[in-house]
Protein backbone atom coordinates (compact mmCIF):
# COMPACT_ATOMS: atom_id res chain seq x y z
CA UNK A 1 0.00 0.00 0.00
CA UNK A 2 1.21 3.78 -0.92
CA UNK A 3 1.76 6.26 1.80
CA UNK A 4 1.67 9.34 -0.45
CA UNK A 5 4.42 10.91 1.76
CA UNK A 6 4.81 13.59 -0.57
CA UNK A 7 1.32 14.59 -1.45
CA UNK A 8 0.37 14.56 1.88
CA UNK A 9 3.05 16.92 3.27
CA UNK A 10 2.36 18.83 0.39
CA UNK A 11 -1.66 19.34 1.56
CA UNK A 12 -0.98 19.67 4.99
CA UNK A 13 1.68 22.25 3.62
CA UNK A 14 -1.24 24.36 2.16
CA UNK A 15 -3.97 24.09 4.56
CA UNK A 16 -1.48 26.18 7.11
CA UNK A 17 -0.87 28.68 3.97
CA UNK A 18 -4.76 28.93 3.76
CA UNK A 19 -5.00 29.29 7.49
CA UNK A 20 -2.46 31.85 7.92
CA UNK A 21 -4.25 34.00 4.51
CA UNK A 22 -7.67 33.32 6.71
CA UNK A 23 -6.62 34.10 10.08
CA UNK A 24 -5.00 37.54 8.31
CA UNK A 25 -8.29 38.36 6.29
CA UNK A 26 -10.59 37.31 9.51
CA UNK A 27 -8.38 40.12 11.50
CA UNK A 28 -8.97 42.64 8.44
CA UNK A 29 -12.57 41.98 8.24
CA UNK A 30 -14.16 41.41 11.71
CA UNK A 31 -16.03 44.42 11.99
CA UNK A 32 -18.05 43.21 8.96
CA UNK A 33 -17.74 39.34 10.32
CA UNK A 34 -20.84 37.74 11.78
CA UNK A 35 -18.60 34.38 12.22
CA UNK A 36 -18.51 33.36 15.88
CA UNK A 37 -18.52 29.66 17.57
CA UNK A 38 -22.14 28.29 17.46
CA UNK A 39 -23.06 29.68 14.32
CA UNK A 40 -22.93 26.55 11.43
CA UNK A 41 -24.57 28.23 8.35
CA UNK A 42 -21.72 27.25 6.23
CA UNK A 43 -21.92 24.06 7.74
CA UNK A 44 -23.38 22.03 4.32
CA UNK A 45 -22.90 18.63 3.18
CA UNK A 46 -19.88 19.21 1.38
CA UNK A 47 -18.18 16.71 -0.77
CA UNK A 48 -14.18 16.99 -1.25
CA UNK A 49 -11.30 15.75 -3.09
CA UNK A 50 -10.06 11.84 -2.80
CA UNK A 51 -6.61 13.49 -1.23
CA UNK A 52 -8.67 15.18 1.20
CA UNK A 53 -10.77 12.29 2.29
CA UNK A 54 -8.18 10.42 2.82
CA UNK A 55 -5.93 12.21 4.38
CA UNK A 56 -8.66 12.98 6.92
CA UNK A 57 -9.58 9.92 7.44
CA UNK A 58 -6.14 8.86 8.14
CA UNK A 59 -5.54 11.36 10.89
CA UNK A 60 -9.30 10.83 12.39
CA UNK A 61 -8.71 7.04 12.73
CA UNK A 62 -5.01 7.92 13.55
CA UNK A 63 -6.59 9.92 17.10
CA UNK A 64 -9.77 7.05 17.34
CA UNK A 65 -11.84 9.50 16.49
CA UNK A 66 -15.60 8.38 16.42
CA UNK A 67 -18.27 9.92 15.27
CA UNK A 68 -20.72 10.83 18.09
CA UNK A 69 -23.46 12.69 15.75
CA UNK A 70 -26.72 10.99 15.63
CA UNK A 71 -28.19 9.32 12.38
CA UNK A 72 -29.87 11.94 9.83
CA UNK A 73 -32.63 12.32 7.71
CA UNK A 74 -31.30 11.27 4.41
CA UNK A 75 -31.93 14.56 2.65
CA UNK A 76 -30.87 16.67 5.53
CA UNK A 77 -28.51 19.05 4.12
CA UNK A 78 -26.35 20.20 7.40
CA UNK A 79 -22.66 18.12 7.83
CA UNK A 80 -22.65 15.14 9.13
CA UNK A 81 -20.01 15.98 11.52
CA UNK A 82 -21.80 19.00 13.06
CA UNK A 83 -23.53 18.75 16.45
CA UNK A 84 -24.65 21.27 18.70
CA UNK A 85 -23.65 24.21 16.59
CA UNK A 86 -20.17 22.66 16.78
CA UNK A 87 -17.60 21.32 14.31
CA UNK A 88 -16.44 17.88 15.88
CA UNK A 89 -13.60 17.75 13.72
CA UNK A 90 -12.53 21.40 13.67
CA UNK A 91 -9.04 20.47 13.61
CA UNK A 92 -9.11 18.29 11.04
CA UNK A 93 -11.67 20.20 8.49
CA UNK A 94 -11.53 20.13 4.72
CA UNK A 95 -9.79 23.17 2.91
CA UNK A 96 -13.71 24.38 2.09
CA UNK A 97 -14.44 24.41 5.40
CA UNK A 98 -10.77 26.54 6.26
CA UNK A 99 -12.64 29.71 4.41
CA UNK A 100 -16.22 30.20 5.68
CA UNK A 101 -17.35 33.51 5.83
CA UNK A 102 -14.65 35.03 4.18
CA UNK A 103 -15.33 37.07 0.50
CA UNK A 104 -13.63 34.85 -1.75
CA UNK A 105 -12.89 35.61 -5.28
CA UNK A 106 -12.99 33.56 -8.05
CA UNK A 107 -13.92 33.23 -11.62
CA UNK A 108 -17.45 31.97 -12.06
CA UNK A 109 -18.48 29.57 -15.36
CA UNK A 110 -18.41 32.46 -17.96
CA UNK A 111 -14.73 33.10 -17.10
CA UNK A 112 -15.66 36.36 -14.83
CA UNK A 113 -14.73 37.58 -11.46
CA UNK A 114 -17.27 36.86 -8.90
CA UNK A 115 -17.18 37.59 -5.09
CA UNK A 116 -19.06 35.42 -2.90
CA UNK A 117 -19.64 36.11 0.87
CA UNK A 118 -21.86 34.74 4.26
CA UNK A 119 -25.01 36.49 3.73
CA UNK A 120 -24.43 37.72 7.92
CA UNK A 121 -21.46 39.55 6.37
CA UNK A 122 -20.51 42.72 5.09
CA UNK A 123 -23.63 43.98 5.17
CA UNK A 124 -22.58 47.77 5.80
CA UNK A 125 -19.56 46.74 3.57
CA UNK A 126 -19.27 48.63 0.06
CA UNK A 127 -18.47 45.84 -2.54
CA UNK A 128 -16.43 48.16 -4.68
CA UNK A 129 -14.22 48.14 -1.65
CA UNK A 130 -12.86 44.95 -2.53
CA UNK A 131 -9.74 44.18 -3.71
CA UNK A 132 -7.31 41.12 -4.90
CA UNK A 133 -5.31 42.21 -1.29
CA UNK A 134 -8.60 42.18 0.93
CA UNK A 135 -10.08 38.84 -0.05
CA UNK A 136 -9.11 35.08 -0.42
CA UNK A 137 -7.87 33.68 -3.97
CA UNK A 138 -9.89 30.87 -4.48
CA UNK A 139 -9.23 29.95 -7.44
CA UNK A 140 -5.18 29.86 -6.61
CA UNK A 141 -6.04 27.58 -4.20
CA UNK A 142 -8.34 25.39 -5.46
CA UNK A 143 -5.90 24.85 -8.30
CA UNK A 144 -3.11 23.95 -6.46
CA UNK A 145 -5.30 21.31 -4.79
CA UNK A 146 -6.60 19.94 -7.73
CA UNK A 147 -3.03 19.15 -9.10
CA UNK A 148 -2.11 17.64 -5.53
CA UNK A 149 -5.14 15.71 -5.67
CA UNK A 150 -3.93 14.40 -9.30
CA UNK A 151 -1.08 13.45 -8.28
CA UNK A 152 -2.59 11.58 -5.58
CA UNK A 153 -4.69 9.54 -7.80
CA UNK A 154 -2.00 8.86 -10.37
CA UNK A 155 0.30 7.23 -7.49
CA UNK A 156 -2.82 4.72 -6.33
CA UNK A 157 -2.25 3.73 -9.64
CA UNK A 158 -5.86 1.84 -9.56
CA UNK A 159 -8.06 3.91 -11.54
CA UNK A 160 -9.72 4.69 -8.62
CA UNK A 161 -11.24 7.79 -9.03
CA UNK A 162 -11.01 10.13 -11.91
CA UNK A 163 -10.01 13.76 -11.56
CA UNK A 164 -13.10 15.57 -11.05
CA UNK A 165 -14.20 13.43 -8.58
CA UNK A 166 -15.73 14.05 -5.21
CA UNK A 167 -16.95 12.13 -2.21
CA UNK A 168 -19.14 13.39 0.26
CA UNK A 169 -17.99 13.56 3.78
CA UNK A 170 -21.11 12.01 5.42
CA UNK A 171 -18.84 8.85 3.45
CA UNK A 172 -15.86 9.67 5.72
CA UNK A 173 -18.56 9.22 8.86
CA UNK A 174 -19.36 5.92 7.53
CA UNK A 175 -15.65 4.50 7.75
CA UNK A 176 -15.34 5.78 11.38
S1 LIG B 1 -16.41 19.65 8.61
FE1 LIG B 1 -16.86 20.96 10.32
S2 LIG B 1 -16.58 23.07 9.57
FE2 LIG B 1 -16.76 21.70 7.79
S3 LIG B 1 -18.92 21.74 7.22
FE3 LIG B 1 -18.59 19.99 8.61
S4 LIG B 1 -19.06 20.75 10.66
FE4 LIG B 1 -18.75 22.54 9.33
Amino acid sequence: MKEHNNQYTAYFELRKTIDKISEKLSGKHRPHMQCRKGCDLCCMDYSILPIEFHYIRNQLQKEGFKKSTPEREENNNTCIFLSNNTCTIYNHRPVICRTHGLPLLYTNEDYEWELSTCELNFRQFDYENFTPENTFPQDKFNSKLFMLNKEFINELGEKKYDEFELIPLRNLAKQL
